[in-house]
């Protein structure tokens, strides 16, 4: 399902970091605290309750239920979803901004939301599909991805976090009718941008209900090995699973490295039963810690 590979020079990490050492010291030269300027490589990730990230579900389910019952493309249920969660990211101190494409002759966005400083030669880039079918809100499918990775996001700005590798974040657009938004944005990042991205990381489907088990993206090694190492050190089950079936394929496509997980399909899947109560807190709450701790492992990490 993966397109081809293409190889990825590394060879001037070496001269990256140089160089980010120069402008630390330029840094404690103009003032700035060494110990504020300086990229962390031991931070312990920060761990949620259900009460960090389930009151993002109610509100993407209030938005369902005020705008006609979905959050689809081109409607206004998904353009206050992107409203909703630009919102809370302005406020942590993201730059954010919206990625426009076409889909079906209407205006589709994507939000991207980037954390300020880390190395820009080197990305960390996390995702997760904002839309929602037609018949129904789209609560598990993929409200719990998007509430996931807001509530990783919102733990970067409240622990002030200091990567090594640069964080991006976004939320993808008209995901539902073939990865529209995803696709876009990375056919339209230049070549030399594309090369920055170190890793692709994916969330869809954080909560499905009855003990399901976590399918990991088996791609990039570094990221495989975190998700792998965190979901066994609990005893959850998990499949391994290859590049396929969302968001990352359009990575995976261009040929960077990707990774991240799913819980899995329900019964309400692109029905008009996949409403907040259609997601288990448990299964939601871990999915987001997972995922916080392996953006920490990943780019806090040299
Ligand atoms: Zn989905």
């Amino acid at each position: 399902m993966a397109g081809p590979r293409t190889p990825r020079p590394r060879t001037s990490s070496r001269l990256r970091r140089a160089t980010a050492v120069l402008g630390l010291s330029a840094a404690v030269v103009a003032g700035a605290p060494a110990a504020m300027a300086e990229p962390r490589t031991d931070v312990t990730p920060p761990v949620v309750t259900a009460d960090q990230v389930m009151p993002h579900l109610g509100a993407l389910q209030r938005i369902a239920d005020r705008d006609g019952g979905n959050r689809a493309h081109a409607t206004q249920g998904y353009r206050d979803s992107v409203a909703y969660v630009k919102a809370a990211l302005d406020k942590a101190g993201f730059r954010t901004s919206l990625h426009r494409f076409t889909h079906n002759g209407a205006t589709g966005y994507s939000l991207i939301a980037d954390w300020p400083g880390g190395d820009p030669e080197h990305i960390v880039f996390a995702g997760a599909h904002l839309d929602s079918v037609e018949t129904g809100p789209g609560i598990n499918d993929n409200g719990s991805g998007s509430a996931a990775l807001l509530a990783t996001a919102l733990e970067v700005s409240k622990s002030g976090l200091k990567p090594n590798s640069h964080l991006r974040f976004a939320w993808w657009g008209a995901e539902e009718p073939g990865m529209v938004g995803s696709s876009a944005y990375v056919r339209e990042l230049p070549a030399a941008e594309r090369d920055r991205i170190d890793v692709y990381l994916n969330v869809d489907m954080a909560g499905t209900k009855n003990n399901r088990p976590w399918l990991v993206v088996q791609d990039d090694p570094a990221a495989a090995e975190a998700f792998n190492a965190y979901f066994a050190a609990r005893n959850l089950r998990t499949v391994k699973i290859g590049i396929g079936g969302s968001d990352h394929v359009s990575f995976g496509d261009a040929g960077i490295p990707v990774g991240g997980f799913a819980t899995g399909l329900d019964d309400c899947t692109h029905q008009a039963c996949d409403r907040v109560e259609n997601v288990d807190p448990v299964t939601e709450t871990t999915s987001t810690n997972a995922f916080i701790s392996t953006v920490w492992r990943l780019a806090v990490r040299p």
